[in-house]
């Protein structure tokens, strides 16, 4: 079978006097003294439910753990709450719908969601550490990208809330009353806010339910709620798992439901739904391509094809799990993405200087084990450097398999880990065929010195989003959002606001 793992290369001897390095040592070269984050994240050991303003017990008395899957170590207990529970957290909604959010003029409103931004960012340290040893991603990534993502999404979200007259010009726009919204693991505070925001600035009250892995942060982010003053019932976060999120989703007083999640998840609950007059936004899976032409900036494009799928662990559902390379580079742009991948570090992600954090779940883990080793049975060649895995914990080498071909379940299915399938293609017709044969449409990446050549492709690319020369660039004003079984709805910008009121 074409499976190729690096052995690690031994320590070189002798200098090297300015000559060119073997491309295999560099991994051996770069050791860096450990630089492990030292903010506390203030985690309790107990966390509750909050409905109403308050933190409360589930009614049924039952918890369960969240493990740090970068050492399986327990960091908390969190609440499961049952539908008796669901129900009060809407019961909850409803009374601050109708007595307060619901009636207040939106520049009161954007006072309560430019203080919530203020908090997050006066907490950012706090909550990037929480946020890494929750859900296992890079402190770099938590501290530089979800937190202070999550803020301006807050920021801008306020600034919309009193000119909520030009969001649909010539039209009046009024909230739709509680909205229903569940979220996933892999940016668990970044997708909360992306969430709250919007429907916050419109005059919604909210239910939630953050994913079972990694509730933390949306918890602590309730603290922050308290500390606003930010009226009683106007956010409830119920904690749990796919059952809570059903009754979440199914809730009679819920006038639209939220979810972000796989496509599995999505079409049940859409099939749960079907005759209700619930409103539906769908975020949900995703398979992109990242298309890099003969005349692309080849460094630059190495660099967005790694940032695109193996930093975050591939934990992305926008992640760029499919390259497709122009033929007549093919061989070089290979070989430098395996140089840049061989120096890539993975390890504690509590680490500044690492690279690729732990995987979120064992159950994870073993999804992406799965395909990997598909796509070895089907034929495709593996490469994996020589990085060592730490003892305990969750962790995944970056992989990259080349002589993939359009009927591997590699090149098919979401795999949500830091696996790359690489394609090739001769002509622009034929990168954009491969590139819309997936039944997902959320994002891809076009890599091309020409002009020309961007709008050509960003016409024809079945995507929610077409990066041009960059890839993974997100801005509360840019709205987010899928084409097929990626789903449908937008997320940020006025258009994600259109999602979250009623014209009248
Ligand atoms: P992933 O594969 O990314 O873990 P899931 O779709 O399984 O995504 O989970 C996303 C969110 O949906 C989580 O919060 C999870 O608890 C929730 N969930 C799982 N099953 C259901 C369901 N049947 N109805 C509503 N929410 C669900």
């Amino acid at each position: 079978m074409p499976t190729l793992t690096e052995k690690k290369p031994t320590r070189p001897t002798s200098r090297h006097h300015g000559r060119p390095l073997p491309e295999l040592i560099f991994g051996d070269l770069w050791e860096f003294d450990p630089a492990p984050e030292t903010a506390d994240p203030k985690l309790k050991a107990r966390y509750d439910l909050f409905i109403g303003g308050r933190f409360i017990a589930p009614q049924s008395g039952k918890y369960f753990d969240s493990i740090n899957p970068a050492n399986e170590q327990k960091l908390a207990e969190i609440a499961h709450a049952g539908a008796a529970d669901v129900d009060a957290a809407y019961q909850a909604a409803r009374k601050a719908f109708d007595t307060v959010w619901g009636r207040m003029p939106g520049k009161e409103r954007a006072k309560y969601i430019y203080r919530i931004a203020r908090l997050l960012q006066d907490r950012a340290r706090e909550f990037a550490v929480a946020e890494t040893m929750d859900g296992g991603k890079p402190i770099k990534e938590s501290r530089d990208f979800d937190v202070p993502m999550a803020a301006a999404h807050f920021f801008y979200h306020a600034g919309w809330a009193d000119k909520l007259d030009y969001v649909a010009p010539g039209r009046r726009v009024a909230p739709l009353g509680v909205v229903g919204q569940v979220i996933p693991w892999n940016f668990p505070l970044l997708m909360l806010a992306w969430k709250l925001a919007p429907a916050l600035a419109m005059g919604n009250c909210i239910v939630i339910k953050p994913a079972e892995t990694t509730s933390i942060t949306a918890l602590k982010l309730a603290e922050i709620f308290q500390d606003a003053g930010l009226p009683p019932g106007v956010v409830n976060i119920v904690t749990g798992f796919g059952d809570t999120g059903a009754a979440v989703m199914s809730h009679p007083i819920a006038a639209k439901v939220a979810f972000t999640g796989s496509t599995e998840v999505g079409k049940i609950i859409m099939r749960s739904l079907a005759g209700t007059d619930k409103k539906m936004t769908m975020e949900l899976g995703g398979k992109a391509a990242n298309i890099v032409f003969d005349d692309a900036p080849i460094n630059q494009a190495v660099e967005g094809v790694v940032n695109g799928i193996f930093f975050n662990q591939g934990h992305v559902c926008c992640a760029g799990s499919r390259l497709l390379v122009h033929e007549p580079i093919a061989k070089e742009f290979l070989a430098k993405l395996k140089n840049r991948v061989r120096v890539l570090r993975l390890g504690d992600p509590l680490d500044k200087n690492t690279d690729i954090g732990a995987i979120n779940s064992k159950e994870q883990l073993g999804k992406i084990t799965e395909l990997v080793n598909s796509g070895v049975k089907e034929g495709a060649e593996m490469f994996q450097p020589a990085c060592k895995l730490p003892l305990r914990g969750y962790y995944f080498r970056p992989t990259i398999f080349s002589g993939v071909s359009m009927s591997h379940r590699i090149a098919r299915e979401e795999i949500f880990g830091p696996v790359l399938s690489v394609l090739t293609f001769r002509t622009v017709d034929e990168a954009i065929e491969k590139a819309n044969n997936t039944a997902y449409g959320l994002s891809a990446g076009v890599w091309t010195d020409k002009g020309s050549r961007i709008l050509k492709m960003s016409t024809e690319l079945k995507a929610g989003v077409v990066w041009a020369n960059t890839y993974n660039k997100f801005d509360p004003a840019s709205p987010f959002g899928g084409y097929k079984e990626s789903g449908f709805g937008r997320e940020g910008g006025r258009q994600g606001l259109l999602d979250y009121c009623q014209l009248v």
